[in-house]
């Protein structure tokens, strides 16, 4: 056995089995330097690139946890959007999958209100939401936060550059004293240093190696503006000739005229 299997860990055998039926074979780095501190209860920061893992570092230990006959809200994982939440519970869920009768619910803004409440009433074990929407449940007493074992942070240093620190701090005080704090970041202001320090108890560290070596990724930068910026754009493309692009907009209503630019050339 070496300590990249999951066997290593201290996980209930319905988890092990369904890692397995998953084909997650081996642990990620920063999955096999967190796991066995944050399986023994203590609070971890842990640093990692997108697509790193760290979900399921954090997802494992708050399932291990989880005490499904108990319908109380028992863990909370604060993400910066919707469509990070909405990634978090696909997770989760994939995770729990061994788990019988679990709720996990999303809270996000831009959904209507009253169904949210309505799900609440009738009991979830986890929820995955935005910190405005959280808050706003708080406010208006349709959520409790005080049965909270597990308190998660994930890409924290977002949350917080989008101005999340205040709604943050009043969330996490409504939780119990005596928790579990996990917080995740690709990066680690000072600002990210001191929240951390505010609200966790002597936190582990925990850093995965980058999976590449970033003197080989070159970065260029244009400055354009309109109206050159889709002729510039296709310039561009013609000349690097990749054989795949991912390109980033600013605006749903962007990403349309891009792609309608793109397609008719
Ligand atoms: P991060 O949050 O670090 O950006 P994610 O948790 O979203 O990364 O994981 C990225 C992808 O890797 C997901 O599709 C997840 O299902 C997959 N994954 C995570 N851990 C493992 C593993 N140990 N083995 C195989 N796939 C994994
Ligand atoms: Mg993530």
């Amino acid at each position: 056995m070496n300590s990249t299997d999951f066997s290593s860990l201290k996980l209930r055998s319905d988890l092990l089995q369904n890692l397995k039926s998953l084909a997650y074979t081996e642990m990620t780095p920063v999955q096999a330097l967190s796991l066995p501190d944050i399986l023994e209860g203590k609070d971890v920061i842990g640093q990692g690139k997108t697509g790193s893992g760290k979900t399921a570092a954090f997802g494992l230990g708050l399932l291990e946890r989880l005490d499904v006959q108990r319908l109380r809200i028992q863990a909370l994982v604060l993400c910066p959007t919707r469509e990070l939440a909405d990634q978090v519970a696909k997770e989760i869920r994939k995770l729990a999958r061994s788990i019988h009768n679990i709720k996990v619910l999303t809270l996000c803004g831009g959904m209507p209100f009253g169904p949210q409440a309505g799900s609440l009433d009738h009991g979830a074990h986890i929820i995955i939401g935005t910190p405005g929407r959280i808050e706003d449940h708080l406010k208006r007493g349709t959520l409790k936060l005080n049965n909270v074992h597990t308190l998660v942070l994930d890409e924290a240093d977002r949350m917080l550059e989008m101005g999340f620190q205040d709604t943050l701090e009043t969330i996490i005080k409504q939780t119990p004293e005596h928790r579990q704090t996990l917080l995740f970041s690709a990066t680690f202001p000072k600002q990210i240093k001191k929240i951390a320090n505010s609200i966790m108890l002597d936190p582990v560290m925990v850093k995965a190696p980058s999976l590449h070596d970033n003197s080989i990724i070159k970065q260029h930068f244009y400055t354009t503006s309109d109206p050159y910026r889709l002729t510039a754009l296709r310039l561009l493309l013609q000349h690097y000739r990749s054989e795949s692009t991912v390109i980033f907009c600013n605006t749903k209503k962007e990403t349309q005229q891009v792609a309608d630019a793109l397609i008719e050339n």
